[in-house]
């Protein structure tokens, strides 16, 4: 369906838990997070009652992300239920890809179509250092399986933060050379974790591509939210994802369902809904879902801020 702005809002980002096994420096707190109750994270039977309600309202696509989503008992039930649901017509999922390599086979009958991994290095000690304790070698694997698995695209998430990975831009650009892989760089934001970084760290998109002179320009899809570029006779694309110098608000297509069940139609807004209360009825759900869609905020407002509005963080939203 349109939102108030005219925005055809077709894509759901569903956070499966707020826990994840990884402790990345910008995102997590050292010490992890504080253990929820059972009741206070969203079921499975309870996210797939609004994903129906989602798809009525026009939503095709879902992405589980977290926290990390493969730690969560049965996500692969999860996106069988999913795929079954009438107008859902593609599953996507965010992750560290730990735990990717063992899994990917069984999500992927499940009705998993496309992965994003996360891996802001290359390099296996510092690799371990953003991560406070990942294990490069995992995601590696995981990566080479989602290609041979024929898994399309299989996107690479790179958070840049100056002084951590920013001398690894070349080597994650020349990965696309080889491989069919898109890697994207992703603008840190003022949210979280990301807070003790970001006066030092941020880098703009623009300052990248200026300097990356070997970038190609592609025909830049409108209401893609990464401006993309490709190396001469590459297997792969690189993209740019500017939720501060390049905000995309005017062509946002998402709301996102939290862990604790309440919607967020904006990530950096403090704005949420609490759907739990009207999943005993279908009517109700989709009529709340649709005014929460048709109120979607214009735009965040990152830029003046200087911090995000959220109430929550990255990993219980999911990104
Ligand atoms: N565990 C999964 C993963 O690592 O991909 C999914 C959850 S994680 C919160 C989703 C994405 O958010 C990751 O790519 C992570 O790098 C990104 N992220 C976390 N904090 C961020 C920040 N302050 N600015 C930009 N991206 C951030």
């Amino acid at each position: 369906m349109q939102d108030g702005n005219g925005r055809k809002i077709n894509y759901i980002r569903v956070s499966l838990t707020d826990r994840c096994n990884l402790r990345c420096v910008y995102c997590m707190p050292e010490g992890g997070i504080g253990k929820k109750e059972h009741h206070e994270i969203i079921r499975h039977e309870e996210i797939i009652k609004i994903l129906k309600a989602s798809a009525f309202l026009g939503i095709n696509k879902v992405r589980f992300t977290g926290g990390e989503p493969l730690i969560v008992k049965g996500v692969d039930r999860l996106i069988n239920e999913t795929s079954k649901i009438n107008g859902i017509e593609d599953i996507a999922i965010t992750t560290n890809g730990i735990l990717l390599n063992s899994m990917v086979n069984e999500l992927k009958k499940a009705g998993l179509k496309r992965v994003n991994i996360s891996l802001d290095s290359l390099r296996e000690d510092k690799f371990k250092k953003i991560t406070r304790g990942g294990n490069i070698q995992d995601v590696f694997q995981a990566i080479e399986k989602c290609i041979n698995l024929g898994i399309k695209p299989v996107k690479i998430n790179t958070v840049l933060i100056k002084g951590i990975n920013d001398d690894e831009i070349t080597d994650l650009i020349k990965l696309t050379k080889d491989y069919p892989v898109h890697v994207r760089f992703i603008e840190l934001m003022p949210i979280g974790e990301g807070l003790n970084y970001y006066d030092t760290g941020f880098i703009s998109s623009e300052q990248v591509i200026s300097e990356q002179r070997e970038l190609v320009p592609l025909n830049n899809n409108i209401s893609s939210t990464a401006s993309l570029f490709k190396l001469p006779n590459s297997k792969g694309t690189v993209g740019f994802i500017s939720p501060l110098s390049c905000k995309f608000c005017s062509n946002c297509n998402r709301i996102r369902l939290t862990s604790s069940g309440t919607i967020k139609p904006c990530l950096h807004s403090d704005t949420e809904f609490d759907l739990k209360k009207y999943l005993d009825s279908e009517v109700n759900l989709i009529s709340e879902l649709k005014e929460i869609i048709y109120n979607k905020p214009s735009e965040h407002n990152l830029e003046n801020d200087g911090k995000s509005r959220s109430k929550r963080d990255m990993f219980e939203i999911g990104g």
